[in-house]
């Protein structure tokens, strides 16, 4: 993926995802992915592997119907009048459905959950952890915000 198209899969996927998620674990989720963020981690350094993602083991399915649900979202321009562009659907479209068709794809013996161990782990004293506790979500946008804060508010 383009560095642009990353930018814009990044923010159609969080606006759906923070319209859809329900569960803690759900709006993990969409955090994990509006955190790759390229206005504050580098531009072209956002790659990232499913396995990453924060899969709960015992509730595979459920994780997986939900990513799902966020790229149907997404292709539904769930969220899109917050932004201040108009993605082109026609040039998203197939990146959102080759992630669904990698999404659907996934495995349960494809998890490695040491990668959420690893994220969500608090350290003491950290004022920004990487889960910001109460799961606060931007006031314009409704997105849940990362340690980096709003992805959208961010690309201003
Ligand atoms: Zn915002």
């Amino acid at each position: 993926m383009s560095n642009i198209f990353t930018s814009v899969f990044v923010d159609v996927i969080a606006l759906s995802g923070s319209a859809l998620a329900q569960t803690n674990r759900e709006k993990e989720f969409v955090i994990w992915l509006a955190q790759r963020d390229q206005n504050i981690v580098g531009i072209g350094t956002v790659g990232f592997s499913l396995d990453e993602l924060p899969w709960d083991p015992d509730d595979f399915s459920s994780n997986q119907q939900f990513l799902l649900r966020v790229v149907d979202g997404a292709l539904a321009r769930l969220g899109w009048s917050k932004l201040s562009y108009e993605p082109n659907l026609d040039y998203i479209k197939s990146t959102l459905e080759r992630f669904g068709r990698m999404v659907s794809a996934f495995r349960p013996e494809d998890v490695d959950a040491t990668h959420y161990e690893d994220w969500s782990l608090v350290e003491e004293g950290d004022d920004w952890p990487t889960i910001p506790p109460g799961y606060p979500q931007c006031g314009k946008h409704g997105i849940y915000l990362t340690c980096h804060g709003c992805v959208i508010c961010n690309s201003k």
